[in-house]
């Protein structure tokens, strides 16, 4: 299935879909629920372009590698690059919009992976791995640390988080990112899943939401 960014209206957005870059345990109640220790500098891991598909029709998940785990995430587009140590000003400059997203996991094989010291890529970027929603302009969220997610499965809320309970805000997570490697327009960074992450089976109902700014019914195919 193929991916273009765009924004809830429809309108398409032209940059080509980049990098999806990631930060993992950005909320300690997350960390706390796989028994993770929250991490003293942020653990980011990247996403290729290809895993992406559309949330909106119904997406689909391999079942048969293990335990597929939704994690609902804000996503945010950048429609400018960033590099070296870009100003707050620079990143908000850069913010093209805000999205649901989910960030799914093969969470076992995640767990061998773990304990083996080996990178999460097999557990994190097969194809599907990254399911985005439309976007809305960036205005619409004037304060960055005040974004709601939430996500609904088969009539029950399984995640709601706000921005304002992440450990690495969004702009200075950017600013960080963007000191380790150029990010580009069309780049796509997932801020991290509040509490509640669990596995999805096919044939459920999901109800993913930036509460008061965009809202999106989809189900796993
Ligand atoms: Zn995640």
């Amino acid at each position: 299935m193929s991916y273009q960014h765009q924004y809830v209206d429809g309108t398409r957005i032209h940059y080509p879909l980049g990098k999806v870059v990631c930060i993992g345990r950005n909320y300690a109640e997350h960390a706390k629920e796989l028994n993770n220790p929250v991490p003293t500098e942020p653990l980011l891991f990247i996403k290729p372009g290809s895993c992406v598909v559309p949330l909106e029709g119904g997406f689909k998940i391999p079942t048969e590698r293990g335990s597929v785990h939704y994690e609902a995430e804000i996503a945010v587009l950048l429609g400018k690059s960033l590099s070296t140590r870009p100003s707050k000003e620079e990143v908000l400059d850069a913010i093209s919009g805000y999205a649901p997203a989910l960030d799914l996991t093969l969470r076992d094989l995640q767990a061998k992976l773990k304990e083996k010291g080996l990178p999460w890529e097999l557990a994190k970027s097969f194809d599907g791995a990254c399911v985005l929603a439309p976007f809305v302009a960036s205005s619409t969220f004037p304060d960055t640390t005040n974004i709601g997610i939430r996500l609904t499965i088969n009539g029950e809320v399984r995640q709601d988080g706000n921005s304002e309970l992440m450990l690495n805000p969004i702009v200075p997570m950017i600013q960080h990112m963007a000191a380790q490697f150029s990010l580009q327009a069309g780049d796509v960074i997932l801020t991290g899943t509040p509490a509640g992450v669990g596995p999805l089976n096919p044939g459920d109902e999901m109800v993913l939401e930036l509460p008061g700014a965009s809202r999106f019914e989809s189900r796993v195919l």
